[in-house]
C-alpha cells in the first residue's frame, strides 16, 4: 500500500464507509510509515471524539473540514519525510 493509497482509504473513513482497524494493508502501512500513522492518528482521534457526542453521523460540512485538514496534513508530513510513493 502506498500513501496515496492510505490517504484514499482514509477519506472513505471519514465518510464512514470503512473501519481501518480492520484492515491489515492499512495497519501495516502505519507500522512503517510515521507522517501516514500521524495523520491516521489525529483523524481517529477527532472522530471518536465527535462520536462520543452521541452523533453517529457526521454532517457534511464537519466531513469536507476533515478531507481537507487531511490532505493539509498528509501533504505537509510527507514533504518532511517523503516515503515510498515518492517514485514516479
Ligand atoms: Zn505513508
Amino acid at each position: 500500500m502506498k500513501c496515496e493509497d492510505l490517504l484514499r482509504m482514509l477519506n472513505d473513513y471519514v465518510d464512514g464507509d470503512i473501519d481501518p482497524a480492520v484492515c491489515e494493508d492499512f495497519e501495516e502501512h502505519l507500522a512503517g510509515c510515521n507522517p501516514c500513522a500521524l495523520v491516521v492518528d489525529s483523524i481517529r482521534k477527532t472522530i471518536t471524539l465527535y462520536k462520543g457526542e452521541e452523533v453517529y453521523e457526521i454532517p457534511l460540512p464537519f466531513r469536507e473540514r476533515l478531507h481537507r485538514v487531511l490532505r493539509e496534513r498528509w501533504k505537509e508530513l510527507q514533504a518532511h519525510r517523503p516515503c515510498n510513493s515518492a517514485s514516479p
